[in-house]
């Protein structure tokens, strides 16, 4: 019986559908001890982080997570900072084998004039922080304007809309932060203008997102009717599946526009930026359009245009991902998820590429190392390890429970630490 140990960076999606994929290929010849490796005290990536937290279904992959943590070859290693804690290259030397899946964190930028003038702020930080991430508590979102305009024409735009435009009391029983629902509870923007640089045809939003914006109780949806007919047009007679299953949902939401809200979510198509304004702060943006300049004002502008990988010392990166050949990266490290393809696809793409990354990863493998893990390496370090974790998931849900909320994120590192009893 051959046993290899083998080191994931990163707790999201991607690294606990690898680990995944590494437990069903075990067999009478081989077996796999799976150290996972997170920065944060708390695991799940984006399904804590990401996710919006009005959409509880998509979070409950959760439990698939814990089931594959609560395997008595997986152990977690969360608070533990590669780079600064621990080197990719003493992994590299520990484990037979070590898989990156540190998705891709940081925000694109436009490259616009204007850019970085308060109130322009990425979807890379916007998320986390109504999702509760640490590090993004304390970021100054401004919503004392009556518009604010989201860049993009994903989901992840479409979330972020969303949330600007939703009753706030919606959230109540969500585990958004508290710090965002206060914030949007006071918060006077009541246009979200929602903007795509080309056609409806082409919008990167799927049809399930677009489908549930008709049933918004509380805020109004407007599409143009017209722009949808002219794409329909430009689309052809026969369209890609998912093309016309978003053209058919805008057509929905057009057909149904209601105007009674206060809050109003606005779809621009065709509305490429070119300068957000402002003296001290922003104060609108300048769009060119097929039928000339357009200027919209607006107090926040948050761009969702796509992510890329934040760098790690030892690996290489080119066009915001990590160099890669289907998943080998060099040597005997590999890589899985957005680090891998770039920000896209749903959580469950995710289970199908880190198969076939631990594929190849096994088809590499020889003699098993035998060496010790990291613990050595981490003795005076403070570890959150799957028991911890596991305090820690107890008592934010227990503090959920009498609010009506799944959970109660802790925002606070020192406070996740306790909580964890450490
Ligand atoms: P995305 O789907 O790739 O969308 C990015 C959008 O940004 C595109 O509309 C793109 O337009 C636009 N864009 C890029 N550069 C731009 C520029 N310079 N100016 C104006 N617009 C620009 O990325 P995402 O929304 O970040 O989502 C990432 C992945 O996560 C996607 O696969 C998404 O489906 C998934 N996700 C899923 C859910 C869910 O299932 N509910 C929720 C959130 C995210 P062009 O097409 O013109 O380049």
């Amino acid at each position: 019986m051959l046993h290899y140990k083998v080191a994931i960076i990163g707790a999201g999606p991607a690294g606990y559908f690898a680990a995944q994929a590494l437990h069903n290929l075990q067999n009478d010849e081989r077996t796999f001890s799976i150290d996972m490796i997170e920065r944060l005290p708390t695991p799940w990536g984006l399904v804590r982080s990401g996710v919006a937290p009005d959409h509880p279904k998509i979070k409950t992959v959760s439990k698939v997570f814990e089931k594959i943590a609560a395997d008595p070859n997986f152990r977690l290693f969360a608070n533990v900072e590669i780079g600064t804690d621990i080197t990719v290259a003493q992994l590299a030397e520990k484990y037979d084998a070590v898989i990156i899946a540190t998705g891709s964190s940081i925000g694109k930028k436009l490259g616009i004039p204007g850019e970085d003038l308060y109130g322009s702020i990425s979807a890379a930080d916007f998320v986390p922080w109504y999702n509760a991430h640490p590090d993004f508590a304390d970021l100054d979102v401004p919503l004392d304007c009556e518009s604010a305009v989201v860049i993009g024409a994903g989901n992840v735009a479409m979330d972020v809309a969303r949330i600007l435009a939703l009753e706030p009391t919606e959230l109540d029983p969500t585990d958004t932060a508290d710090h965002a629902i206060d914030a949007l509870k006071k918060s006077e923007v009541r246009d979200v203008y929602i903007s795509a640089r080309r056609g409806p045809e082409h919008a990167a939003f799927t049809s399930p997102e677009l489908r549930e914006l008709p049933k918004l109780e509380h805020t109004n949806v407007v599409i143009t009717r017209h722009d949808i007919d002219a794409a329909i047009v430009r689309a052809g007679e026969a369209p890609e599946k998912d093309v016309k299953s978003n053209l058919d949902a805008m057509v929905l939401i057009a057909d149904s526009q209601k105007s009674e809200h206060e809050r109003t979510m606005h779809f621009l198509f065709q509305h490429t930026p070119k300068e957000i304004l402002g003296a001290n702060r922003v104060e609108g943006i300048v769009y060119s359009t097929p039928t000339g300049e357009v200027t919209i004002k607006c107090g926040l502008v948050i761009t969702a245009i796509g992510y890329q990988a934040a760098t790690i010392n030892g690996v290489p990166y080119e066009n915001g991902k990590v160099v890669n050949i289907d998943g080998r990266v060099k040597e005997n490290i590999y890589v899985v998820g957005w680090a891998k393809r770039g920000p896209s696809g749903v959580i469950g793409t995710n289970k199908s590429d880190a198969a076939a990354v631990i594929d190849l990863l096994i088809s590499d493998l020889s003699e098993p190392k035998n060496e010790i893990g990291i613990e050595n390496l981490l003795t005076t370090h403070v570890v959150v390890d799957q028991l911890s974790w596991q305090r820690i998931n107890e008592a934010e849900t227990a503090a959920g429970e009498p609010k009506g909320k799944p959970r109660v994120k802790s925002v606070d590192r020192h406070e996740l630490l306790k909580l964890a009893g450490l």
